[in-house]
């Protein structure tokens, strides 16, 4: 006999062991998984009783870790069994479990990313990552080393999400956004390859995939926005590129 008590369920405590530095500062624009954008680069600041050198004795032997973590941004708006996700065109419904929809039961999030460094500064543990998912400030409440031989399946079935997204446009930089890009480049020197890296993606809602469209796009990465447009279906030019304060 299956039993599923509810009401006896144990409540959960579950604390974030890390705060997430990303260079995205806005959901529009990140990469809908790990792995897809290696400029991007960030940190991961361990807190409080995690934060010492013990908790991490080890996972520099580890080129990649698994990040679990809290869709904070959105968590608020709840869930819903029923999603469209975006592979799907935005417009076909599946379960909720059936997807990386960030609108879960639990707004818990999974990315392997990679692990560049470890380093103390000031007393505080810092993990250097890159190629990931995830918003500035995004809490992360658990870390584990990636491992090759349990973790990769290259034969396991991906249903509609077999293969990675093909959009990859071309992108041109404006006179303009270039020279702003060159008087950056000391202290952002990947950020060119990183709106690269990010365009060539199509942020732009499912929808529009493939589809010229006229409109100004905004993106907001490090202190930057970043405005660009279609110039054709399979080009996108990065118009003008301003500090914020
Ligand atoms: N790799 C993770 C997974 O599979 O659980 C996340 C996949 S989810 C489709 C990736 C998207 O989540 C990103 O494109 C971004 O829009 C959104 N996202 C990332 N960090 C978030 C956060 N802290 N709060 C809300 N949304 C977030």
């Amino acid at each position: 006999m299956i039993e599923a008590n509810l009401t006896s369920a144990p409540s959960i405590n579950i604390k974030p062991i890390g705060i997430v530095n990303s260079p995205y500062k806005e959901k529009f624009a990140i990469p809908r998984q790990p792995g897809l954008v290696d400029a991007a680069k960030g940190t991961i600041a361990l807190l409080n009783d995690v934060n010492t050198l013990d908790s991490v004795r080890g996972l520099e032997q580890f080129s990649h870790i698994w990040l679990l973590f809290v869709f904070h941004g959105t968590q608020a708006q709840g869930w819903k069994p029923l999603v469209k996700p975006p592979r799907l065109g935005g417009n076909k419904k599946l379960g909720v479990l059936a997807t990386r929809s960030t609108f879960r039961p639990n707004p818990i999030g999974m990315s392997v990313v990679k692990l560049d460094s470890i380093e103390t500064v000031e007393q505080n543990i810092i993990l250097h990552i890159s190629g990931m998912d995830l918003l500035d400030q995004t809490p992360i409440v658990d870390i584990k080393p990636y491992i090759t031989y349990s973790d990769a399946l290259p034969n396991a079935c991906a249903g509609f999400a077999q293969h990675q997204p093909n959009s990859k446009l071309n992108i041109t930089f404006s006179e303009n956004s270039r020279q702003i890009l060159t008087r950056l480049t000391q202290r952002l020197p990947e950020l060119s390859l990183l709106i690269e890296q990010v365009l060539a993606q199509d942020p732009r809602p499912a929808y529009k995939q493939n589809k010229l469209d006229e409109k100004v796009y905004g993106m907001h990465l490090y202190n930057l926005n970043i405005q660009w447009r279609m110039l054709n279906v399979e080009t996108i030019e990065v118009i003008q590129i301003n500090e914020l304060s």
